[in-house]
C-alpha cells in the first residue's frame, strides 16, 4: 500500500460486518436496511434488463431518463433547477461521487476542511487526491452534536480548497440548522471556496428538523457540488446508484475523473432509480415515518440499557455515549459487544483524527426490522 493509503486498512464497516457474521450477532454496525426497497422498483430493474435497456455501456453522464428524474426530484423538493444535460452526473454510488469530486478538484497539498466525525471514505478520498484533511469537530452539547462556527472559520486558511459538508450527518444524526448553513455559506462566499455537500440522507429527517440543501443558500448554487444516492432513500444500497449536481464546469471536472474510475455506472439500475425518484410523496413520507418508529424503539431501548443517547434528527444512526455504562473506549467496547450481548455496533473513533475525542461514542444503525431492534435492545439491557 502506498504512503497515501497506508493509514487506511479495511473499513470499519467490513470489519464489523465480518464480526457479525462470525459471531451470529445482530448487525447494527454497517448502515444497510434488512428489507429491500419497493417491489415496483425492483420490477422496473427487471424490466430494464429484460428489455435490453442498459445492458451495454450507458452514456457517460448517466442515462437521460435518470438525469431528468434527478433534476425533477430536486426541483420538486427544494425548487433548485439544474440542467439535466450539463449539470448532472450519475456515479457508482455516493462513494464514487465523493472520490471523483475530490480527485477532480483537489491539488496535492490543498487543504480540505471536513466536519469531524467524518464518513470514512472522505479521509481516504482526500488522501488519494493528495490533499490534507483539516477536521472541524462537531461537539456534543445537550442532546445534539453542534458545529462551532468560530472553529470552522479558524480552520480556513489560504491553502483551503474546499469545505466538505455532510447533512444529515453520519454518524451523529445531526441535521445542520438554517443558522449553521447560513454561516457555512457566508464563509464560502467570503473566502471564495468550493463546497462539496453529501446529502445522501436528505429524505431521512425527523420531528421538526428540516433538510435544507446547501446549494439553495445565497451565492452557493455555482460553488456547490451536491452529492445524492438512491441507496439510502430507496433501500437499495447494493445497486450503487449515486449522483452529483453542480454548475457545468464543476460537473465536467468531476466527470473527467469518473471516466477513469468506472467509465460509466451500471445501466439497468439507472432506469429503475429514475422511476423511484418519481414516486409520489406518500412513498417518501411512509419511509420517513417507518424510520421514526424504528429510531424510537432503538433510542428508548438504548437509554433503558444505560447508554447516553443523542436522539438523531436525521440519518438512520444513533450515536451513544458509553461513559454512563462505566466504559470509555468505544473500540474495545465494540470488539467485545458481540460476545457480551450478541450485538454489533461501530466505534465512532474511526471517524476522528482526534481519536480521544471520539473514544466514548458508539454508533448503532436502526434501518432494521422493528422486531430485530427490539431483540437487540433486549439483549443490551441484559448485557453483563
Ligand atoms: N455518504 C454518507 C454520509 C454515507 O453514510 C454513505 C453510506 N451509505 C455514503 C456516502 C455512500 O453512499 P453509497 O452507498 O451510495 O456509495
Ligand atoms: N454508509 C454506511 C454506514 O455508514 C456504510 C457503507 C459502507 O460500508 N461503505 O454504515
Amino acid at each position: 500500500l502506498n504512503r497515501r493509503l497506508a493509514e487506511f486498512g479495511t473499513t470499519i464497516f467490513a470489519e464489523m460486518s465480518a464480526l457479525a457474521t462470525a459471531t451470529g450477532a445482530i448487525n447494527l454496525g454497517q448502515g444497510f436496511p434488512d428489507t429491500d426497497g419497493p417491489e415496483e422498483i425492483r420490477e422496473a430493474a427487471v424490466r430494464a434488463l429484460r428489455d435490453g435497456r442498459g445492458n451495454q455501456y450507458p452514456p457517460g453522464p448517466g442515462v437521460p431518463e435518470l438525469r431528468h428524474a434527478i433534476t425533477a426530484h430536486q426541483r420538486r423538493r427544494c425548487g433548485l433547477a439544474y440542467d439535466p444535460d450539463t449539470e448532472v452526473l450519475v456515479t457508482a454510488g455516493a462513494t464514487e461521487a465523493i472520490a471523483a469530486t475530490l480527485l477532480a478538484l483537489v491539488e496535492p497539498g490543498d487543504e480540505v476542511v471536513a466536519l469531524e466525525p467524518y464518513y470514512d471514505s472522505y479521509a481516504a478520498s482526500i488522501a488519494m487526491a493528495g490533499g490534507r484533511r483539516v477536521p472541524v469537530t462537531l461537539r456534543p452539547a445537550e442532546d445534539r452534536f453542534r458545529l462551532d462556527l468560530d472553529e470552522l472559520r479558524a480552520a480556513v486558511t489560504d491553502r483551503t480548497r474546499l469545505l466538505l459538508i455532510n447533512t444529515p450527518h453520519n454518524p451523529t444524526g445531526t441535521v445542520l440548522t438554517r443558522e449553521e448553513l447560513t454561516a457555512i455559506a457566508g464563509l464560502a462566499v467570503e473566502r471564495d471556496l468550493l463546497v462539496v455537500t453529501d446529502e445522501v440522507y436528505e429524505h431521512l429527517v425527523f420531528d421538526d428538523a428540516e433538510h435544507l440543501p446547501l446549494a439553495s443558500f445565497p451565492g452557493m448554487r455555482d460553488r456547490t457540488v451536491t452529492i445524492g444516492s438512491a441507496g439510502k432513500t430507496f433501500s437499495f444500497t447494493g445497486w450503487k446508484v449515486g449522483w452529483v449536481t453542480a454548475a457545468p464546469a464543476l460537473v465536467s471536472a468531476v466527470r473527467s475523473a469518473k471516466q477513469y474510475l468506472t467509465y460509466v455506472s451500471a445501466g439497468p439500475f439507472q432506469y429503475a432509480v429514475a422511476e423511484a425518484l418519481a414516486l409520489p410523496d406518500s412513498y417518501f413520507d411512509g419511509f420517513r415515518s417507518d424510520m421514526v418508529a424504528r429510531r424510537d424503539i432503538l433510542a428508548t431501548g438504548l437509554a433503558e440499557a444505560g447508554f447516553g443517547v443523542f436522539r438523531p434528527a436525521g440519518t438512520y444512526f444513533i450515536t451513544t455515549d458509553i461513559r454512563p455504562l462505566g466504559e470509555k473506549d468505544g473500540f474495545a467496547f465494540c470488539r467485545a459487544l458481540p460476545e457480551r450481548a450478541g450485538v454489533v455496533a461501530v466505534p465512532n473513533a474511526v471517524f476522528y483524527d482526534d481519536r480521544e475525542a471520539g473514544a466514548p461514542f458508539v454508533r448503532f444503525a436502526f434501518c432494521k426490522k422493528p422486531e430485530i431492534l427490539q431483540e437487540a435492545t433486549d439483549r443490551l439491557r441484559r448485557m453483563a
